[in-house]
C-alpha cells in the first residue's frame, strides 16, 4: 500500500489500522455520508433532503443499510433491474478471464457491435463505444462536424445532452445544467422546446413547432452558415416524458438533410425498449437518424456508451486520425451490455414496458381525474411523467409541492425524483424488470400522499 493512498483513505476512513481493506477497517456508510460534504462534489443531494443510505439492490428494489427496502421508480441506469443474475454472472466470469484497454481484438466487442447494429434500421453498421452518455452525444456532435466539414449545430432549448464540451455546449437546460457554458460558443444554434404541454403553443397548436424549427434552419443556411446538424431526443425527456408533436423529428430531419446536414438522435434517456412499443424513441416519431447517442440502459449500471452511425460518416471522421477510447467497449463492458440485451430479449421486458407501463398511466390517470394537483401525465411505457401545477390553465409549476411529495414517498419507501426546469414533474422511469404489484405500490403511496398532505 502506497504512503499516498493510506493517507488518502485515512481520510475518508479515519485511522485504517494495520490491516487496510479488513472488515474491520472498511467505513461505515455513517462515516461517508457524513465525509461526502467533504471530500465529493455535489452528487445531486437536491433530490432529497437526506438521502436514502443505499447499500444493495435487486431487480426493481433499493435496500439501505439498515435493511429498508424502497421500490426505485427512478432509475433508467439500471434497465434490467438491480443485480440481475445473467448479468452478474456474464460480468464476473469476463473480470475473471480479462479486462483491458480496447487496443485489443478480442471477440465479445464485435459480437456486442453486432447485437446492438441489428437493434437499428437498416444502414447502421458502425459502432463507436464510450463509456457515459454525455461522451456519446459529445461524439455525436463531432461525428456530424466531421462528416459535414461545418462547424454549426441546432440543438432544441432545455434539453439536456451531457456535461462534456460539446454535450453541455448543445444543452440549455436549467434545472440540469446550472453550470452549463454561462458564454454559449458560437457555433449552438437553438430552437424552441417541442413541449406540447408547457412550451409556447399548446395542445393542438403543438404542430407549428416543426415549422418554426425548419424556418430557423433554412435561415442558418441562408445566412451562409448551413448547420453540421440537429441534435434532440427523440421525447422531451427534461420535461418528464412529453411525447414530441407527431410527425416533428421526421419534418426537422428533412429539413437539415435538404441542407447538407445530418440528424443526430440522442436515445440516452428513453431508447432501448422502454418506450414499450417502440424499441427507439425515434420510431414512434417515424423517422431514420443518422447518428444515435446511446447509454444508461444499455451497460445495466456498467459505464457503456455507444454511437451507431452510417460507415461513410464514420469514415470522415476517422480519416483525420483514429478513434480511441481506453476502457469505451472493454471486454466487461461488452460483455455486460451483451447480457443486458439477452435479458431485454429473451425475458420480453420491451413487452413488460408496455403492459405494466399502461397499467401504471391508466391508474395515474385516474389519479389525476382525483387530485387537481397533477396537471398531465405524460409519456409512453416506462417512460412516464407526472406534472404538479397549482393552476391547471396557468399552469404555474408546484415546485415546493413536488420536492415535499417525494420526501414524502421516501419516507413511504418509494424512490422518486423531481425534474425539468421547474422541478415540477416526476419523471417515473423505473427498471424495465418492475411488476404490475410494484407499480401498485407506487400508485398507491402517490394516492396516499396526495390525499393524507405532504
Ligand atoms: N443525454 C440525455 C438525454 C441524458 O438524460 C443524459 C443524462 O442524464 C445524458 C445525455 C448524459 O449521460 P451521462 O450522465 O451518462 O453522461
Amino acid at each position: 500500500v502506497s504512503p499516498g493512498f493510506a493517507a488518502a483513505w485515512r481520510e475518508v476512513a479515519g485511522d485504517p489500522g494495520a490491516a487496510i481493506g479488513a472488515p474491520s477497517t472498511v467505513p461505515t456508510a455513517d462515516d461517508v455520508l457524513a465525509r461526502r460534504h467533504d471530500v465529493l462534489a455535489e452528487v445531486q443531494e437536491h433530490y432529497y433532503t437526506l438521502p436514502p443510505r443505499i447499500e444493495r439492490g435487486w431487480r426493481e428494489y433499493l435496500i439501505d443499510v439498515d435493511g429498508r427496502v424502497y421500490l426505485d421508480m427512478v432509475n433508467n441506469v439500471a434497465s434490467v433491474g438491480h443485480a440481475h443474475p445473467h448479468v452478474v454472472a456474464a460480468g464476473s466470469r469476463q473480470m475473471h478471464l480479462l479486462n483491458t484497454n480496447s487496443r485489443f481484438h478480442y471477440r465479445a466487442i464485435t459480437d456486442y457491435a453486432d447485437r446492438i447494429a441489428a437493434t437499428l434500421p437498416e444502414g447502421f453498421d458502425t459502432v463507436f463505444f464510450v463509456n457515459s452518455g454525455s461522451e456519446a452525444t459529445d461524439l455525436a456532435i463531432r461525428l456530424a462536424m466531421a462528416a459535414t466539414g461545418r462547424p454549426d449545430m441546432v440543438a432544441m432549448r432545455e434539453a439536456y445532452h451531457g456535461w462534456t464540451y460539446a454535450s453541455d455546449a448543445v444543452s440549455t437546460s436549467i434545472a440540469d445544467n446550472p453550470n452549463a457554458l454561462s458564454t454559449r460558443p458560437d457555433w449552438v444554434h437553438t430552437v424552441d422546446a417541442a413541449n406540447s404541454y408547457r412550451g409556447k403553443h399548446r395542445g393542438a397548436d403543438a404542430a407549428r413547432y416543426a415549422p418554426e424549427a425548419v424556418a430557423a434552419i433554412d435561415e442558418l443556411a441562408a445566412s451562409g452558415r448551413p448547420p453540421a446538424g440537429f441534435i434532440a431526443e427523440t421525447y422531451f425527456g427534461n420535461a418528464g416524458g412529453v411525447a414530441l408533436p407527431d410527425g416533428y423529428l421526421r419534418e426537422v430531419y428533412a429539413a437539415i438533410r435538404r441542407h447538407g446536414g445530418l440528424a443526430i438522435a440522442d436515445e440516452v434517456q428513453v431508447g432501448y425498449g422502454r418506450l414499450g412499443e417502440w424499441f427507439w424513441g425515434f420510431e414512434q416519431q417515424g423517422a431514420v437518424p443518422d447518428i444515435v447517442a446511446v447509454a444508461k440502459s444499455i451497460g445495466g449500471g456498467q459505464p457503456v456508451g455507444a454511437v451507431i452511425t452510417r460507415r461513410e460518416i464514420a469514415d470522415r471522421y476517422r480519416s483525420g486520425g483514429y478513434f480511441f477510447s481506453s476502457t469505451g467497449g472493454s471486454p466487461v463492458s461488452a460483455v455486460i451490455g451483451t447480457a443486458v440485451l439477452d435479458v431485454i430479449q429473451r425475458e420480453g421486458l420491451q413487452e413488460n414496458a408496455r403492459a405494466v407501463g399502461s397499467h401504471l398511466k391508466e391508474r395515474l390517470e385516474r389519479l389525476a381525474a382525483k387530485h387537481p394537483l397533477i396537471g398531465a401525465v405524460h409519456g409512453s411505457g416506462l417512460y412516464l411523467g407526472l406534472e404538479f401545477v397549482r393552476d391547471r390553465e396557468t399552469l404555474e409549476p408546484a415546485t415546493a409541492e413536488t420536492a415535499a411529495i417525494c420526501d414524502r414517498l421516501l419516507e413511504l419507501g418509494v424512490i422518486m425524483q423531481p425534474t425539468g426546469d421547474h422541478q415540477n414533474v416526476l419523471k417515473i422511469k423505473p427498471p424495465l424488470v418492475v411488476t404490475r404489484a410494484s407499480v401498485d405500490v407506487f400508485a398507491d403511496a402517490l394516492d396516499r400522499v396526495l390525499t393524507t398532505g405532504w
